[in-house]
């Protein structure tokens, strides 16, 4: 308790206070004593005077024996013992004893002072009487000649008693005083430090998190107000800063959430203290799982690691492409020392897909110089033929026109669907959308292949129910995708073998598959058996293209649906496509 402020404040006062009260009471205590036993001297000096007049004419008359009836008179009007003495000390009367039976008092000092300086006092304890006694002597002088003196003597017991009276009232005025003094100290104390106590507990709610504190100040100038208002315009300053750095804070997670790349910032201890949403999706960790975790826990990557211990290292910019093995996904990396710290910042940017697009364009380039190569070969070989001399030989140059012919055909129609699948990627072909019936269209596309079926000795079958709902769509070219599906079918499914066209309702749209019971698809070669001139396998492709499941695929992506298939090799393959509402 007395080591708070107020009580540090009040207590040097309360003890300035006493001491002064003290000091002041002791001060006038003593001055009321001297100043008391300075008038009682003069007092007694007085009447000692009086009684050495009133004793000459006993002395002239040479009757000293009166001078004790003079003395004990005198005695009982005074309140002081009266001693008269001769030069030689003897005691001529006293107001109290027998002259006779007194002890000589030349050697007393008020005796000797007042014959040597015309005046003597003395104070010092008297046996007779057991307390201290004040003396005071003057001289007996009768025509000029000092003969005797005469002494008066009162008990300082009296004296305290007097002083006493005044003692009480300079305590109990003292006491007041310090009572008053001790309330005021404390009521002071109080104001002066309730605004501290304020300032405490508003401070402490803010370090709680409570930053609307504000204390209530006046205009006063002094230096409690002046600490109110620099608290008041701290917190004020705390607040905005902090709303500054929430909002900083946001729009950074805003923008951390918002980046496609994934990123961590890693510490030098090489702990992740930082990352963000892409990184979550990219290694399917949740964040709280990734933080406090070092880097090749989580991308399991020495490539990229080595990025990252390489930038720890010399503080320079590390960016690498790296393929992770684990993920199968390609990242352009790239490590970054954060300034004035030691952490490094990792970005892994996705670059798969684009690294896909450009394999599949290259694959594309060569595919297509590939696929042209073959007939222009041929042909060009045959031309030559033809010139060398065959031509002369109308059977022989009639067999090689027809094949170049074929050549020919295969040429146009390659170039024919390349036009056609680059102007549905390109938007060139827009669907003529209308309500169609799903079934009449597979029947279309089913009568136009129907004789080339027979002819491959494979049954069609459908399932097409009558009542399926009419939806919106470009009736030719999902006659189309049809018809590509059905010759696939036919082309590989052997003799003897069957193609069923089914249609089916589903919650978003209309369900088509063409299911045969043909070669089937290895596995590993249905991912990319949508792509442009991806073929199974080239020695069975019957002359094909490779472009027929592109421009399938494009165009059901085009009326917002998907295409797929699912096969087992040596027992058929179902290729599907969905139709939405
Ligand atoms: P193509 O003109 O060569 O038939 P597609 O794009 O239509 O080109 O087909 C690509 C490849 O997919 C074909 O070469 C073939 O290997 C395989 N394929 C397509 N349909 C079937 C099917 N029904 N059964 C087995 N393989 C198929």
């Amino acid at each position: 308790m007395f080591r708070s402020i107020r009580w540090r404040i009040a207590i040097p006062f309360i003890l300035l206070i006493l001491v002064c009260v003290a000091g002041l009471s002791l001060y006038l205590s003593q001055y009321f004593k001297n100043n008391y036993t300075d008038e009682l001297k003069i007092q007694l000096t007085h009447q000692a005077r009086l009684i050495s007049d009133s004793s000459v004419s006993s002395f002239e008359a040479g009757q000293p024996e009166d001078l004790d009836e003079l003395v004990k008179q005198a005695g009982e009007h005074i309140e002081a013992r009266v001693t008269l003495i001769d030069l030689q000390g003897t005691v001529l009367g006293d107001s109290e004893e027998d002259p006779g039976t007194m002890e000589n008092h030349a050697d007393r000092p008020e005796v000797q002072e007042a014959i040597l300086e015309g005046m003597g006092s003395s104070t010092r304890y008297s046996e007779t009487l057991g307390y201290d006694m004040l003396y005071v002597a003057v001289p007996l002088v009768v025509d000029n000649q000092v003969v005797g003196v005469s002494r008066l003597s009162v008990s300082l017991a009296d004296i305290d008693e007097s002083l006493h009276d005044i003692y009480r009232t300079l305590a109990l005025g003292g006491t007041i005083v310090v009572a008053i003094a001790l309330l005021l100290s404390i009521q002071i104390s109080r104001i002066t430090v309730e605004p501290i106590r304020r300032l405490t507990q508003s401070s402490k709610r803010m370090a709680e998190g409570d930053l609307n504190q504000q204390i209530k100040t006046t205009s006063g100038g002094d230096e409690v107000e002046e600490l109110g208002r620099a608290f008041n315009q701290m917190a004020a300053r705390i607040k905005d800063m902090l709303g500054e750095i929430t909002a900083e804070r946001d729009r950074m997670s805003i923008l951390l959430a918002h980046i496609g790349d994934a990123l961590f910032v890693v510490s030098d201890e090489g702990k992740i203290t930082l990352t963000n949403e892409a990184a979550e999706d990219f290694f399917y960790l949740s964040r709280e799982q990734m933080l406090g975790r070092t880097l090749i826990e989580i991308v399991r990557d020495h490539e990229i690691d080595v990025l990252l211990q390489e930038c720890q290292r010399t503080r320079e910019e590390q960016t690498a492409l790296v393929e992770t093995g684990s993920l199968g996904k390609h990242f352009a990396v790239t490590v970054t020392p954060l300034q004035g710290k030691t952490d490094c910042l990792v970005v892994l940017r996705d670059i798969t897909a684009q690294r896909k697009t450009e394999i599949v364009r290259r694959d594309f380039v060569s595919n297509v110089s590939h696929e042209l190569r073959t007939p222009i070969a041929s042909i060009s070989a045959l031309a030559e033929t033809l010139k060398e001399g065959a031509l002369e030989d109308p059977s022989v140059a009639g067999s090689f026109l027809e094949k170049m012919l074929i050549e020919l055909d295969k040429l146009s129609q390659m170039v024919e669907e390349l036009g056609e699948l680059s102007r549905i990627e390109s938007g060139m072909a827009p669907l003529n959308k209308t309500t169609i019936d799903i079934a009449e269209v597979a029947t279309r596309a089913l009568r136009r292949l129907e004789a080339q079926a027979e002819r491959a000795g494979i049954d069609l079958m459908t399932e097409l129910p009558q009542n399926l709902p009419s939806l919106r769509a470009d009736p030719d070219r999902i006659e189309q995708v049809m018809v590509n599906l059905l010759h696939n079918a036919i082309k590989f499914t052997p003799p003897g073998g069957k193609i069923t066209v089914a249609a089916t309702q589903e919650e978003r749209g209309l369900r088509v598959s063409l299911a045969d019971t043909g070669a089937g698809i290895p596995e590993a070669d249905l991912p990319r058996l949508f792509e442009r001139f991806y073929k199974v396998d080239k020695a069975r492709t019957g002359g094909g293209t490779g472009l027929g499941l592109a421009i399938c695929k494009h165009l059901v992506q085009a009326h917002g649906g998907e295409i797929g298939v699912e096969s087992v090799e040596g027992r058929g393959s179902t290729f599907f496509f969905t139709l939405p509402w």
